[in-house]
């Protein structure tokens, strides 16, 4: 148990977190931060916090584990507000969805006499805030910790522990690593689903209409994924350029060749290719990833 957890950005993986840890009995305060009024106070209307701070300095002294859960672009910005304010020996984390652009905006603000461990836990939903979070979304989810070379093995146990204690599984990568596997299970997915609702809003206002009535044929899962947080997203693009383009790049090459398939009635090779999909979906469930 922490004595002190200092969150910081109280929306849907903060606000998960706190409500995790509350019920898992893994802090005994629990200082929030925000720099939205608003969602500062509609934490304290939910008490999900012990004390509640507009500036990210007030919450992170004496706490023992800090986690930074703002959208990456803001990331300099808070560090450069807490660094002077962390206590020697405690541990600094995140949740961002890219981790090399954490190591480059957050690792040289870092202290040496704290514990910089980014972490991001693989789990979520389309919607913000805090009234939006719920304890049980790192159940059987995995988290991915990306300590640097040298990170102290006790303190990476610690952190590891607090997750584990949240219900989440526990993984441990190298960061451009966990860019790489993220740009094609979250990124590229995200991208796809932006686009394909995008080309629908281009459409003529007949037709607008009717995707809307007939969105059970598949469109309304793309647009529940194209939902997601505006903000959020634009960093996670602009800070994972390198692995998104790469599978972006994969994935049009294979978009042609589907597309020859079609043009050319390959009926054999959409099948083969629609099989081998389908065990992928099998697999997932296997995994309890469903
Ligand atoms: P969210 O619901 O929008 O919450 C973010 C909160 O941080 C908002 O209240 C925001 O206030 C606040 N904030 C922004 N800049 C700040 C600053 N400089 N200082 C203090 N607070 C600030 O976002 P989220 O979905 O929880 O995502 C947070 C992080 O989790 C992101 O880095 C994201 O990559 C990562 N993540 C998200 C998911 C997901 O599915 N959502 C999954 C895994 C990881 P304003 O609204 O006023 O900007």
């Amino acid at each position: 148990m922490m004595n002190r957890l200092s969150i910081i950005g109280i929306g849907l993986i903060g606000s998960s977190i706190v409500r995790a840890a509350r019920k898992h009995g893994l802090a005994k305060h629990i200082a929030i931060a925000d720099s939205s009024t608003e969602a500062l106070k509609t934490a304290e209307d939910l008490k999900l916090g012990d004390s509640y701070h507009a500036s990210p300095a007030d919450a992170v002294k004496n706490a023992d584990l800090t986690i930074i859960c703002v959208p990456i672009g803001a990331y300099a910005e808070v560090g450069q507000a807490i660094a002077p304010h962390l206590k020697p020996g405690s541990i600094l984390s995140d949740v961002g969805s890219v981790k090399q652009a954490v190591l480059r905006d957050l690792g040289p603000l870092a202290p040496d006499h704290v514990h910089f461990i980014p972490g991001h836990p693989v789990a979520g939903t389309e919607h913000s805030g805090p009234a939006a979070g719920f304890a049980e979304l790192f159940d059987g989810r995995w988290t991915i910790l990306t300590p640097l070379a040298g990170a102290d093995a006790n303190a990476v146990k610690t952190l590891g522990a607090f997750w584990t204690g949240m219900g989440a599984l526990v993984e441990e990568m190298e960061p451009i690593h966990h860019d790489q596997v993220l740009a094609i299970t979250s990124h590229l997915p995200h991208l796809i689903a932006y686009t394909i609702v995008g080309t629908a809003t281009g459409l003529e206002d007949s037709t607008q209409r009717e995707v809307i009535k007939f969105s059970a044929s598949g469109f309304r899962d793309f647009t529940r994924i194209a939902a997601s947080n505006p903000i959020m997203w634009r960093d996670i693009f602009l800070n994972n350029r390198e692995a998104v383009l790469e599978m972006l790049g994969r994935f049009s090459e294979d978009l042609t060749a589907l597309q020859r398939a079609i043009r050319w009635g390959e009926g054999e090779k959409l099948e083969d290719w629609f099989t081998r999909t389908r065990a992928v979906r099998r697999s997932i469930i296997d995994a309890k990833q469903a």
